[in-house]
């Protein structure tokens, strides 16, 4: 079946529940046992697929998202934890351990480096950065100590396309586990298990819930990764609560109608800023002279609504006038909500294997579900303004 498909169906089961056809929110901590047999079976088998054996471990609500996503990005099996960066957390600790090194993209999400840089550092265990245009160069930094290549593309603030399946088979070709945070693209626009992948972390906080109103994180792997996922997420207790589980169950009944909108503003805005003459860059996969436009096209179905772009360098009070003045770009951290979305970004300043050279004001814009038009007339008042006050 095609995903349109699977993204309607995966995960529910009206029969199991009086033919309603959404699952229930169970609200669960304790569950409790007929029997000392059924206690002591539940006990063995609860790390199994669909299996409630407490709270923590997930309920019937938690197992539906948990199918529903792995359905639809293409893995076997997935994990929910309580937010994008538990789910990052988890994926990384359950395959690391003391003495290991692992491989991160220099353009990874920013709470993903902290993480590696301070907790796994700790914990001794040590990340190097690398560029995330290395491609098949990716093998010449592994060493025998290193158990994982962490994959995020496009990057985090810059956009730049990873090549994910030159990665993957230098990876694998010595023995690493290749995991990458596939947020950007979500579940619909890129697989990345077709690509190479053993494990892919959903940020469902974002398109996934995609209306502003839940946090969530999951964890998708191939079968052989499950469990010691599953065993890493619960010893970290990085539970989801069911509400905002039922809300990313909602949200994904919608998802694709919802990011072919995001996708076709967000590259109409793109296209109208790279024409501005206060834009000297707009960084977007999806226009054809951007430099990850051929990965793009070979490894990704569609884009999402988020991109970057650099304005001709200005002091603070231009940046100040332009975003104070915003009707309806908001400015706020977290993107993937129905809303549009700018914030200023600072690439330089998490960056240590690459060169990021332009000078500038770096800016981050999330297309919301608004009519186009009216988001163009607010960005270009919004580009006057600072233009004035430069
Ligand atoms: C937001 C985000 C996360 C973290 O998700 P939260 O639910 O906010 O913790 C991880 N990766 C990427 C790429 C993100 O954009």
């Amino acid at each position: 079946m095609k995903k349109d498909t699977v993204l309607i169906g995966a995960g529910r089961t009206p029969e199991e529940n009086h033919g309603v056809v959404n699952p229930p929110v169970y609200h669960a901590s304790t569950i409790t046992y007929p029997s000392l047999a059924a206690l002591e079976e539940t006990s063995r088998k609860r790390f199994d697929a669909g299996v409630t054996y407490y709270g923590r471990y997930g309920t019937p609500t938690h197992f539906s998202l948990e199918r529903a996503v792995a359905a639809v990005e293409g893995g076997d099996r997935a994990v929910l934890c309580g937010s994008g960066k538990a789910a990052l957390v988890a994926a990384l600790t359950a395959f690391v351990k003391r003495h290991d090194h692992l491989l991160m993209v220099d353009t990874a999400y920013a709470p993903t480096r902290t993480f590696c840089d301070g907790f796994l550092a700790r914990f001794g265990v040590e990340t190097t950065y690398y560029d995330p245009l290395i491609g098949a160069g990716i093998g010449e930094l592994i060493r025998p100590e290193t158990k994982l290549v962490f994959i995020e593309s496009p990057g985090s603030e810059t956009f730049e396309v990873q090549d994910l399946p030159a990665i993957a088979k230098a990876a694998h070709a010595k023995g690493c586990i290749v995991m990458c945070d596939n947020t950007w693209a979500s579940p619909l626009y890129c697989d990345p298990f077709a690509l190479g992948a053993d494990v892919s972390i959903q940020a469902a906080t974002k398109y996934i819930a995609g209306h502003s109103d839940a946090m969530l994180g999951v964890i998708t792997t191939r079968a052989e990764q499950h469990r010691v996922v599953r065993a890493a997420a619960y010893d970290l207790g990085a539970s989801a609560g069911p509400d905002d589980v039922y809300l990313a169950l909602r949200g994904m009944r919608t998802l694709r109608v919802r990011l072919e909108r995001h996708w076709k503003t967000g590259l109409a805005l793109a296209e109208w800023l790279k024409a501005r003459p206060e834009v000297t860059r707009v960084m977007h996969p999806a226009l054809p002279n951007d430099p990850g436009h051929a990965l793009w096209q070979r490894d990704f179905s569609g884009a999402s609504g988020l991109f970057g772009l650099v304005l001709k360098p200005g002091p603070k009070k231009a940046l100040a006038a332009m975003l104070d003045g915003m009707c309806l770009f908001a400015m706020g951290y977290s993107w993937g909500g129905y809303e549009s979305l700018i914030v200023p970004t600072h690439p330089a300043a998490h960056r240590t294997a690459s060169a990021w050279s332009d000078e500038g004001q770096n800016l981050r814009i999330h297309a919301g579900l608004e009519d186009v038009e009216d988001l163009i007339a607010d960005l270009e008042a919004s580009l006057v303004r600072y233009d004035a006050a430069r």
